[in-house]
């Protein structure tokens, strides 16, 4: 009589799961997948039951899927994961296309298939893919150093910096600055470069204690910015310390980290990889990144990665093989070019860091 009872109802639930029409599964399936904090979360509902499955595979679903759905570690790739992010790519994803995109140019080594997986996304003006575009341009990734293009990474960076991109205004912003695939416009480059460090402070702000926000609100309202500080605003308002954890990085950084932490990159080959620690770039030939004019011991991929870990670490650990290198104000030193040319981000970048903390590059 209980065991019947229990069947019943048990028969009851599942009639009203049953019940529910598939659009509005899919339209929660869509929800989900856009905002999965990890992988797990989606996959588990796919496990749940048949009809989970089906709907979870549904194109519509895997075209909403967001950077953390594909946030898988490095050890944990597989020819199941790449079958998986292929499926999103055709479906549509924008994500899709920039993660598998980045593995494939970086760490799978197949540049083409990388980069036009990187402009299917770009295409559809998906900030971070416009960047990586733009750092692959500048340095000339994947071929010679005849291969960059600076006013190719100057045009993509200046879109990614128009949907609000932080480290692609800090790029423009410094290549205005210094000249570097554009005509040179100082007072816009500091504009920007202030904009950046804004933009970057309003971040920090929204992940830090409300303590530390009304702390923050106290110093604004009694202490003023140099107009002209060598300093970024996050050190001008004595809060360096606190970007270093605030910033996540994207998912598809810290698997190339990851990657390139377990593999060596350049399978003896003397590749390095960029000196910020959230980036997880390799170099795609010898002396490819620009390394710190003071020190030549740390090595970035852009100008903006090097501002970010001048900020965060490198600033402590700098010390000049030439003391005059570096001015004593704590501007950052500019980074070098290795590739031999003088492309205009090597030896005529003085120590004038714009204010934006970068730091010296070669
Ligand atoms: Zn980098
Ligand atoms: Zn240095």
């Amino acid at each position: 009589m209980i065991q019947r009872k229990i069947r019943r109802s048990s028969q009851e639930r599942s009639d009203l799961f049953d019940g529910l029409p598939d659009d509005i599964l899919l339209s929660i399936l869509c929800k989900l997948s856009s905002t999965a904090r990890c992988p797990s979360d989606f996959i588990s509902i796919l496990l749940t039951c048949k009809r989970l499955n089906r709907l979870g595979l549904h194109p519509l679903v895997l075209s909403k899927s967001g950077s953390k759905a594909f946030a898988i570690g490095a050890k944990n790739w597989s020819e199941q994961a790449h079958g998986f992010m292929k499926r999103c790519v055709a479906a549509g994803s924008v994500e899709a296309c920039y993660t598998l995109g980045m593995i494939r140019f970086y760490c799978l080594q197949n540049r083409g298939s990388g980069a036009s997986l990187m402009a299917k996304a770009a295409i559809r003006s998906h900030a971070q893919s416009l960047y990586s575009l733009a750092v692959i341009q500048f340095n000339g990734s994947g071929g010679s150093k005849n291969s960059k293009d600076l006013r190719a990474g100057v045009a993509l960076c200046g879109r990614a910096a128009y949907l609000g991109h932080v480290d692609a205004i800090r790029e423009l912003g410094h290549c205005l600055q210094d000249g570097y695939g554009v005509r040179p416009n100082a007072a816009e480059g500091r504009r920007l470069l202030v904009q950046a460090a804004a933009r970057e402070l309003a971040s920090v702000l929204r992940a830090v204690a409300p303590s530390a926000l009304h702390a923050l609100t106290w110093q604004l309202q009694n202490k003023k910015p140099q107009r002209n500080s060598n300093l970024s605003l996050l050190s001008e308002f004595g809060l360096n310390n606190l970007n270093a954890t605030s910033m996540e990085a994207h998912p598809v950084n810290r698997f190339l980290t990851e990657w390139f932490g377990s593999f060596d990159p350049g399978s003896g080959k003397g590749l390095r990889m960029c000196s910020n620690s959230g980036c997880g770039r390799p170099e795609t030939r010898r002396n490819e990144f620009r390394r710190c004019s003071a020190c030549g011991a740390v090595n970035y991929c852009s100008r903006a990665c090097q501002a970010q870990d001048w900020k965060m670490r490198h600033k402590g650990e700098c010390s000049p093989v030439d003391p005059l290198v570096v001015d004593l104000a704590g501007a950052d030193p500019l980074i070098v070019n290795l590739d031999g040319d003088d492309d205009g981000i090597g030896d005529d970048r003085t120590g004038e860091a714009g204010g934006d903390g970068g730091g010296p590059v070669e």
